[in-house]
């Protein structure tokens, strides 16, 4: 057979393909010299050098001598090593600082290399075969993260952060040293995820931390504010915040959060609102008062015939009812710690109290069309009073920000295994922006058009802090200038769940 095409193995063909090899380099086994025998291309590029300067001289006549460190990976130790044990020597990062003749200034690469013994047919080692690969960005890379994580402990422990990371298929919990004196112990302590969920009070870690957990799978988000138990007995508060990591397939792997140590805000926050709470009953009672001298003053002024004293006294009625709003507000506010807001269940009609809330919005919608579209059979259980409270917040915002004239209308209809209301106006409409802010305590859309709407911002945080505790979900649809539509489901309770009246 006639073989012509195939290149025949020659010294100059051994040279050409050992030429374009990875970065390779050939040295004579003979100490101390070990003379350079080849060099491939791309070994030359990594060593910023040229073939002609470096091929037939000795190797530590070109490239640095660090035999001096008493290391055993300076290339004059592993050589020598190589030719005494006939053995394969690699070194995985080797430091090695090449001349950058364009800066002046010598740059710090790294690379991982391999000594390979090479015989030329006698028992002994003549040749050691020295392939490098350039490693420095990878090197560089691992630095940065090292330093990044550096940072972010040194960031996490001024501010007095705990970092923890909880593996979602066996529930392992990894934690840094401070979680473990957020909870009560010695830095070093050791402890599971069973161990830290004993310290927490037992009505959070059903009401709030399983349903943050729960959520977060769903969401990605988790957040939660409880108490726990330090072994000492003392309470104190923690904030958790965290984010869930997942896997290619979107399956979630872990969570990844912050703890901190919130006693001291939560005991300022506590005492502020036990003072909004008790200011707050306080005034209820003259200002009951004074909403009856007004309506007493109203009757028996009515045929007086005086415009301004008219005028007076209904701006007096109004704001008076301004004021008691506002109070049963902040009263409701201070109800809303922990443990405090009691639902009274029972099973009522849905539509008959929707009914009863557009009555009684009353004076405050004279110059809205309100259409309702009842669906059939609604009886749910729920407590009466705070769905009323619901609706009717719903409705004068809906009064509220929207123009004289313009329409309302409320939709109640089964959904599912869920009832829901509906309240849609043509109003002012809300930013995509501001939309999921407007359940926060205390949030109020900023623009021109607010400035004239009076308001606290109160309102919709109860609304929906009521509407989680019924198990149910509130939400809205909303566009700039076209209207909104706020909406809330409760869950179709069976009667079992009457009896159960506490949450
Ligand atoms: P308040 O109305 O007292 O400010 P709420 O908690 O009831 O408090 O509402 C919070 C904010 O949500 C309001 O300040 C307003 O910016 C916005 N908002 C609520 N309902 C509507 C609505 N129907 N149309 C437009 N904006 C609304």
């Amino acid at each position: 057979m006639n073989f012509g095409h195939i290149p025949v193995l020659t010294e100059d063909l051994f040279q050409i393909i050992f030429e374009k090899s990875p970065g390779s380099l050939l040295v004579k086994a003979d100490k101390p010299y070990f003379t350079i025998v080849a060099a491939s291309d791309t070994y030359l590029t990594i060593t910023a050098s040229k073939r002609e300067e470096i091929v037939g001289r000795g190797f530590f006549e070109v490239f640095p001598d660090d035999s001096d460190f008493d290391d055993e990976t300076n290339a004059r130790n592993v050589f020598t090593k190589v030719i005494e044990t006939g053995q394969k020597i690699e070194v995985p990062t080797y430091r090695y600082d090449v001349f950058n003749t364009e800066t002046k200034s010598f740059e710090v690469h790294y690379w991982s290399c391999c000594n390979t013994p090479i015989s030329d047919g006698t028992n002994e080692v003549a040749y050691i075969l020295n392939t490098v690969v350039d490693i420095t960005g990878e090197v560089k890379a691992k630095q940065a993260a090292i330093e990044n994580e550096d940072r972010l402990r040194m960031a996490a422990d001024a501010a007095a952060f705990g970092t923890w990371e909880l593996k979602i298929a066996d529930q392992h919990f990894v934690y840094s040293p401070r979680i473990a004196e957020i909870f009560g112990h010695p830095h070093d302590a050791v402890f599971t995820l069973a161990d830290v969920r004993s310290q927490v009070n037992p009505d959070d870690m059903q009401n709030i931390v399983l349903k943050a957990y729960q959520e977060a799978i769903l969401t990605g988000k988790y957040l939660y504010e409880v108490r726990i138990y330090w072994p000492d007995g003392s309470l104190h508060w923690i904030r958790t915040q965290g984010t869930v990591v997942h896997n290619d397939k979107n399956e979630p792997l872990s969570i990844l959060g912050t703890m901190l140590d919130i006693t001291e805000s939560k005991a300022d926050e506590i005492r502020k609102n036990d003072f909004i709470a008790m200011a707050s009953h306080e005034l209820k009672t003259p200002l009951t008062s004074l909403k009856a001298y007004v309506q007493l003053l109203s009757k028996k002024l009515a045929d007086s015939g005086d415009s301004f004293v008219d005028n007076a006294l209904s701006n007096a009625n109004y704001q008076v009812n301004r004021m008691t709003d506002l109070i049963h507000g902040f009263l409701d506010l201070s109800k809303l710690e922990p443990g405090k807001l009691k639902l009274k269940m029972q099973e009522f009609d849905l539509n008959k109290l929707i009914e009863e809330c557009i009555a009684n919005s009353g004076s405050a919608n004279q110059y809205h069309s309100i259409s309702f579209f009842p669906g059939e059979n609604l009886a749910v259980v729920a407590d009466r009073e705070k769905i009323s409270q619901v609706i009717g917040n719903f409705l004068s915002n809906a009064v509220k920000y929207s123009a004289k004239g313009s329409k309302i209308s409320i939709t109640s209809e089964k959904v599912g295994n869920f009832v829901e209301v509906a309240v849609k106006d043509e109003g002012i409409g809300i930013k995509f922006k501001d939309q999921e802010k407007l359940f926060q305590r205390f949030y109020r859309v900023e623009n021109e058009r607010m400035k004239n709407i009076s308001g606290f911002g109160i309102g919709l945080y109860l609304s929906s802090e009521i509407i989680q505790r019924h198990k149910g979900k509130i939400g809205l649809q909303s566009e700039e200038n076209k209207g909104s539509i706020f909406y809330f489901s409760l869950p179709l309770s069976t009667k079992q769940e009457a009896t159960n009246n506490q949450i």
